[in-house]
Parts: structure tokens; sequence; C-alpha cells
């Protein structure tokens, strides 16, 4: 037996990633762990460090473009403890593997306001944290007060806001192990916080492919510019590769309508990144993150 299910992670092998992704493409992760418990976390990555063996972390898989070949080495998964949620006054924290949907919603449970933007961003928190999520009402950075991650020696060592960088769809907690965050929200009438939530994800219904395998959006905006935009005045609505196509509703999305490879949508993304290059002179930048490609 390998030593790897001596580190009482759930452990699958050759697990396909096109079911945990929500693009629905990407090959085998080698080994596709969950760890539920910081034990089984510090294990894991002793194990991967002994084994010189790469380990790919995963949240939601919602901003994932992963190779049809799959992923080499452990892809990790954050579940158990790694999903608790605990309120203390305004503040809340949270494991990286909480949904951000499920966290906001709690959160107007509680009368707690001032993450409701978020609502409709369908990630963990250890994904958003990473990508520094956000819409142009609210990035999740704005209301981080501290962030705990495992380091090297299996130690977890408390950020606090000022040592994280925060910048537009990044940060520089990406490469480490995000493992809980602090939020400090704002006590409001549940009525109020249920509105906006509505009044977000009804915005996102009128302007969205929902319904549709994706992964948001695929660029970056340019400085002073919209990359949905761009994309549509290029005439690319609709442009499709293989069953990959941009999507007819939002031009910065590419949705997969049934059986796209990774390959197709990669393609894709570097057809769009041409044709807006030669039109309009402006280099495209992707928000999604491609592994293997
Ligand atoms: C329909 C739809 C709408 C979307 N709308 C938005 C939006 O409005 N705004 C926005 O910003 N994004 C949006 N996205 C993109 C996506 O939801 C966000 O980027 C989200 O934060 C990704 O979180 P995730 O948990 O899915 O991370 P993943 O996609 O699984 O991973 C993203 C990155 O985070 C790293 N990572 C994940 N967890 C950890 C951890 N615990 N420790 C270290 N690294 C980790 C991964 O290695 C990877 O580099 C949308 C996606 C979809 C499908």
């Amino acid at each position: 037996m390998d030593d790897i299910f001596k580190t009482g992670c759930k452990v699958l092998k050759d697990e396909p990633m096109a079911i945990h992704t929500t693009m629905g493409v990407g090959g085998p992760a080698e080994w596709f762990v969950e760890a539920s418990t910081l034990d089984q976390l510090r294990a894991l990555l002793k194990y991967s460090r002994e084994k010189s063996m790469p380990v790919f972390f995963m949240g939601w898989g919602s901003n994932l473009l992963i190779s049809d070949d799959g992923i080499p080495g452990i892809t990790l998964r954050l579940k158990g403890d790694f999903q608790s949620v605990a309120f203390d006054g305004t503040r809340v924290r949270a494991g990286a593997g909480v949904f951000l949907p499920t966290l906001v919603k709690q959160c107007a449970d509680q009368g707690l306001g001032g993450a409701e933007p978020l609502v409709g961003v369908p990630g963990s928190v250890g994904g958003a944290l990473v990508m520094n999520a956000g819409t142009r009402d609210l990035e999740i950075g704005n209301i981080i007060t501290t962030v705990e991650v495992l380091n090297q020696d299996g130690n977890v060592e408390l950020l606090n806001h000022n040592q994280i960088d925060f910048q537009y769809r990044a940060s520089s907690l990406a490469g480490k192990t995000v493992c809980f965050a602090t939020l400090q929200l704002q006590p409001q009438p549940k009525d109020d916080i249920i509105r906006s939530i509505q009044k977000f994800l009804g915005h996102r219904l009128e302007t969205q492919p929902v319904g549709m395998m994706n992964v948001g959006s695929i660029f970056k905006n340019p400085p002073g510019n919209f990359a949905a935009q761009l994309v549509e005045r290029a005439g690319l609505k609709g442009y499709r590769i293989g069953n990959a196509q941009v999507s007819t509703k939002h031009a910065n999305f590419i949705v997969n309508l049934g059986g796209a490879k990774a390959q197709d949508i990669r393609d894709l993304i570097t057809a769009v990144q041409k044709v807006v290059a030669e039109k309009f002179g402006v280099k495209l930048e992707t928000e999604v993150k491609m592994v293997g490609l």
C-alpha cells in the first residue's frame, strides 16, 4: 500500500477532474486527495516533500482550465474542519473549503452584511483569497482581517491584512497553503441584506450564461477597458471551436456546450486573444488559471 493512504486523507487514484470543475473539462488527477484536518494536511504535505511530488491546490474548481491529460502528482482539496464557520461579534472565521455563496447567506442569517457582492462567486474561500475574487462593488481582500496559512514547518501562521498584497484578481497568497480566514462584516437588518443578495443574483441571471458550464470571466479587464466589449466588438460572440463557444450572452465567458475538450477551450482563448490584439492592439490577459496547458 502506498504511504499516501497513511496520511489519513481521503485518496482517489486517477480521478477525472471534469467532474470537479465548473467548466466540466480536465483529465485524471494522478492522486486526488481530500484533507479534513490540519494533521492530515501536515501529513500529506510531509509525504509530498519526501516523495518530491508536486501538489496542486484545488478549491471549488470554478476558475480552472485543467488539461485533458490531467494533473501529475497530488491534487489537494480541503474539506471537513476546513469547511467550518464560526461567528464572533461582527467577524466570521471561515475555513478555506467553505463555499463562498453559502458563507454570504450564513452571514445574512446572522444579520451581518457587507459581503453580498460575493454571493454569486461560486468558489471556495481559499480560491477567492488567492484570486482576490470580487466584482466592481467589492473584492474579498477589502473585508479580510486575517488569513491563516500553513507554513513549511507545519505551523499555522497568522497574516494580517497589511501583510497580504491584494491586487485585481491576484494576491500574494498564491503558492501558500491557505487554511482559514477572518472577515469583518457590519450589523444590518436581515431583510436589507437579503434584498441586496437577490439584486446581485438577479443581475447575474440577466447578464451571464447561468446553467451552462463555464469559469466566469475568461479575461481580466485591461486597464481602462472591458474585455467583454473588446471581444464583442471584434465580432466573436458565438465563435466556436469544437464544443467550446464564446457565450452569446456575455462575450467574456466561454461555455462548454457539452463534451468540449480543454484543448478546444485553450485554442479558443488563443484565437480570441489574437483577433482582439490585431483589431485593437490590446493584449488580453487570462483570469482563468490554466493547469498543464
Ligand atoms: C458562473 C461563474 C461566475 C463567476 N463570477 C466571478 C466573479 O464575479 N468574480 C470573480 O472574481 N470570479 C468569478 N468567478 C471565478 C471563480 O469563481 C473565482 O475565481 C473563485 O474565487 C475561484 O475559487 P475556487 O475555490 O473555485 O478556486 P479554484 O478555481 O479551484 O482555484 C483558483 C486558484 O486558487 C488556488 N487555491 C484554491 N484553494 C486554495 C487554498 N486553500 N490554498 C492555496 N491555493 C488555493 C488554486 O491553486 C488556483 O490557483 C466565477 C466563476 C463562475 C463559474
